[in-house]
């Protein structure tokens, strides 16, 4: 058996569209959450005869706590009957905290998940509203203190940085919201307006922070973290020591994984492959779309420089059996002494001002 891969289930349901959201969701009823449920499972089992062990699955969306802790934990019986489940596999489930959640984590903690991810975004009431969010804060903290008392005690929670009328003082209070709710790991993500959403249509009218703004949140939320404890180990996750997400790890680390769910992606014997953003597509059972071979050494090291620990000359050297170019090394220089990367023996590592203009930075280091 090979190395274990990570397992990714695309849940495409929401109870409403969030305004800056481009991802692949939509309204369900009961019954379509079940034929999609139904259709996962059979999905899975098509892999059976693979022999591919398991050490992550990762429940995403979309809103996957739409579904209930029942219909999870039905998927999850199947991952154990259709893989090799490694006993310490990190099992997370994103989670809305609009509903009142009675034992659903209670559910989730008796079907084997590890890990909750839950969307909070702001500690803020006007920002959350802003956002077009239908929960509040407490909810939030409502529903980390529920998964511990279910004895899951890895609680990530999302933070959405340069959100309408944020200000520093407002992000510093959201970050410890977080920290004082009892999350092992905090998710910060700059608010981009994507073309097609709700938030584009009116992009010129929304009181957003200008590009040095931005920063200036970015590097305010990153400082604000570290005080309370959370160590940045990615441009945009911070974790208490341990806690980093494993599957996310998979991701930058190039590691293989399987998608399943309309607008999930693979990258799975060497190639990249998806599932096109249909629902009605994917439970007809219309093959994946294949998107050509993955994993080469720019994919490898553009997402290795994502991680705080950059590009490991070790890491290099196991998997391609060289060392980093010297090319690479050369453009690294100019960088490192503009205060964007730093480069060592062991490796060239962006700094938090390169995570700043990472794609210039990353770009400029693979042209
Ligand atoms: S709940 Fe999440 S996935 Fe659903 S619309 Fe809002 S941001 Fe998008």
């Amino acid at each position: 058996m090979s190395n274990p891969i990570g397992l990714y289930l695309h849940v495409p349901f929401c109870d409403a569209k969030c305004p800056y959201c481009d991802f692949y969701s939509m309204r369900g009823s009961t019954e379509d959450w079940e034929r999609y449920t139904e259709s996962i499972i059979s999905h899975l089992y098509d892999y059976q005869d693979r022999n591919l062990a398991v050490d992550s699955v990762y429940f995403g969306g979309g809103t996957p706590s739409l579904l209930g802790a029942e219909r999870l934990g039905r998927m999850l019986e199947a991952v154990r009957g259709a893989f090799a489940l490694s006993p310490e596999a990190e099992i997370t489930v994103e989670v809305n905290p609009t509903r009142e959640p009675g034992r659903f984590f209670e559910g989730l903690a008796e079907a084997g998940v590890t890990r909750v991810s839950i969307g909070l975004q702001s500690a803020q009431a006007a920002e959350l509203r802003a956002l077009g969010r239908r929960h509040t804060a407490e909810q939030a903290a409502h529903a980390v203190a529920l998964a511990h008392r279910a004895g899951i005690a890895n609680v990530s929670l999302d933070l959405m940085l340069a959100v309408p009328g944020q200000t520093a003082e407002s992000l510093r209070d959201s970050v410890r919201f977080c920290a004082q709710a009892g999350a092992a790991h905090v998710s910060a993500y700059l608010l981009k307006i994507e073309p097609g959403t709700a938030f584009y249509a009116r992009r010129e009218t929304l009181p957003l922070p200008d590009e040095d703004g931005t920063c200036d949140l970015y590097l305010e939320a990153c400082a604000e973290l570290e005080a309370c404890g959370f160590a940045q180990y990615e441009i945009s996750n911070f974790a208490l020591p341990g806690f980093e997400s494993r599957h996310n790890l998979k991701y930058w680390r190039c590691e293989e994984y399987l998608g399943l769910g309309p607008a999930a992606h693979s990258f799975l014997d060497g190639r990249r492959f998806y599932y096109p953003r249909d629902l009605a597509g994917f439970l007809r059972g219309d093959p994946p779309v294949d998107d050509g071979p993955g994993g080469g050494f720019d994919e490898f090291a553009m997402l290795a420089l994502r991680l705080t620990e950059g590009l490991r000359e070790e890491s290099c050297r196991a998997r391609f059996g060289y060392p980093i170019p010297e090319a690479m090394r050369r453009r690294a220089a100019p960088l490192g002494r503009a205060g964007y990367c730093r480069v060592s023996p062991e490796g060239i590592a962006l700094t938090r001002a390169g995570f700043l203009v990472s794609n210039a930075v990353i770009g400029e280091l693979l042209a």
